[in-house]
Formats: C-alpha cells, sequence, structure tokens
C-alpha cells in the first residue's frame, strides 16, 4: 500500500499541504481533484520525494520514502537510495519529458539499463514489448519530435512502465494535448487501470474519473475536503467547495 501520513509541504509562510493523510491499497486507482493551486502536483511530487515534506512521510509498503527510521527520528536517506526507491514508483508529466536526442525504443530502455535492472538487449526487449502495449511498436525508431503529442504521451507511460513500479503517478496527463488526442492516451491508461495497477492520477477529466477511479479525493488549500467512491463525491459532494469546483469542471 502507499501511505501518506500526516504530510505538510510549506513554502516560506505559505502552506502548500496542510495535513494530507491517504492510504491507497495495492491495484487502486485513484483520482486527484481540485483547483489550480490546491497542492495537487506537490502531493505528487512529495510522493516519490522531488520535494521533501516539512512534517510526516510517505511509505510504500512498509518502506518510508526519502528518509529511514534511527531510533525515533527519521533521517534523510542518500542520493542514490532515493534514486532507487523513486525508481519503484513511476511518474508520468503533462508534457511528457521525454529525452529529444533518443529514439522512442530508447527512451523506453534507458532507465532499466541504466539502473542495471537488465542489460541493453533485454531492455530493448522490454521496451519493445510495452511500445506495442500502447499501440507504438510501428514507431520504435522515431524520435519524440516526430510524434504526435498523444504519441509521446504514450511513449512517456511506456517509460514509466518499464521499471515495472508499483505505482505509477499521473499529473495531468492530458492536459497539454489537442482534444482529439485526449481519447488515446485515456484508454491506455484506463488498460492499466483494469490489469491491476496501483494509479495516482491527478485529472480534470471528470468522465475519464467517473469511468475508472476506484476513488476520488477532493483537495483544496493543501486539505482533503472529502473522499470517496465517483458515486458520491462526483455525483453527490457533499461540500459546498467540491460542488464550487464540479460545477466550473463540468
Ligand atoms: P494546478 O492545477 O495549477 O497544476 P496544483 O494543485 O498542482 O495546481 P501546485 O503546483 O501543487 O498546485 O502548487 C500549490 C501551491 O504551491 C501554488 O500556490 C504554487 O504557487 C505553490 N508552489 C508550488 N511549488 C512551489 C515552489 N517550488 N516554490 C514556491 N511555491 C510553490
Ligand atoms: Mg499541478
Amino acid at each position: 500500500a502507499l501511505e501518506i501520513s500526516g504530510v505538510h509541504k510549506w513554502y516560506g509562510a505559505h502552506r502548500v499541504l496542510d495535513g494530507i493523510d491517504l492510504t491507497i491499497r495495492p491495484g487502486e486507482v485513484t483520482v486527484i481533484l481540485g483547483p489550480s493551486g490546491s497542492g495537487k502536483s506537490t502531493l505528487l511530487r512529495v510522493i516519490n520525494h522531488l520535494e521533501k515534506p516539512e512534517i510526516g512521510h510517505v511509505s510504500v509498503n512498509g518502506e518510508p520514502i526519502g528518509v529511514k527510521r534511527q531510533g525515533d527520528r527519521l533521517k534523510e536517506l542518500s542520493e542514490r537510495a532515493i534514486l532507487a526507491q523513486r525508481s519503484r514508483i513511476g511518474f508520468v508529466f503533462q508534457n511528457f519529458n521525454l529525452f529529444p536526442h533518443l529514439t522512442v525504443l530508447d527512451n523506453v530502455a534507458a532507465a532499466p539499463i541504466a539502473t542495471g535492472k537488465l542489460g541493453k538487449t533485454q531492455a530493448q526487449a522490454l521496451a519493445k514489448e510495452l511500445l506495442e502495449r500502447v499501440g507504438l511498436g510501428e514507431r520504435v525508431g522515431a524520435y519524440p519530435r516526430q510524434l504526435s503529442g498523444g504519441q509521446q504521451q504514450r511513449v512517456a507511460i511506456a517509460r514509466a512502465l518499464a521499471l515495472r513500479p508499483g505505482v505509477i503517478l499521473f499529473d495531468e496527463p492530458t492536459s497539454a494535448l489537442d482534444p482529439e488526442l485526449v481519447g488515446e492516451v485515456l484508454a491506455v491508461i484506463k488498460d492499466l487501470a483494469t490489469s491491476g495497477t496501483t494509479l495516482v492520477i491527478v485529472t480534470h477529466e471528470i468522465g475519464f474519473a467517473r469511468e475508472i477511479a476506484d476513488r476520488v479525493v477532493f483537495i483544496d488549500g493543501g486539505r482533503i475536503v472529502e473522499q470517496g467512491p465517483p458515486s458520491e463525491v462526483l455525483d453527490k459532494p457533499q461540500h459546498e467547495r467540491t460542488r464550487d469546483f464540479l460545477s466550473k469542471v463540468l
């Protein structure tokens, strides 16, 4: 399970996360909703320790991320140990973040090679398989700039899968795409959701959330305002702020 316990994050006097507690079961699909500036991206970045929380911690299967227990204190792990942990948490960004100078195949094969998990031949075989899974088996030799945004995002998803992560985080994976390309990316994410991968997805695609989420978490001002199955949070929101948000995005 992915466990977020009492997480506070602030920049100067600005509290961006103000006490987040969330436990996500293996295989669960969680959609995070909230207004701009509510702390959604920061929460994802805290989960894989791209940002360090001021208070609280995140653990995956009982193992704290970025820190280790020393007596009753928590001590920051080495950069190398943090990178090893991060490799078990996939991250898909809004703007794809592919390596522009590498082919699609090498983009996907790079991490298993760099981390020493696989040799080059095996990594490339895995990359081919993953690219086929996201519908890009024919484009393995292309460079990112030769692909559409939707294709690039599908490569980014294949790349996230290459390290066989226990959980994949998505930060608005379709919001940089032209509307006609959104569907192909959502279809790939849906395929992951139904195959039992643990997913945490920040998105404004409410219809998609309703379709795939086990749980919807609405965040405002760095706090969880309400959470529950889509049939509750999306269809019968209890809080004024949730109703107000949904009326703007629906
Ligand atoms: P959006 O929907 O626009 O992506 P968000 O919910 O993802 O918003 P965050 O990016 O998590 O929001 O930012 C939350 C708040 O924290 C914002 O007010 C932002 O300006 C602030 N913030 C984020 N990163 C930093 C930083 N590195 N330094 C200072 N303030 C930051
Ligand atoms: Mg964001």
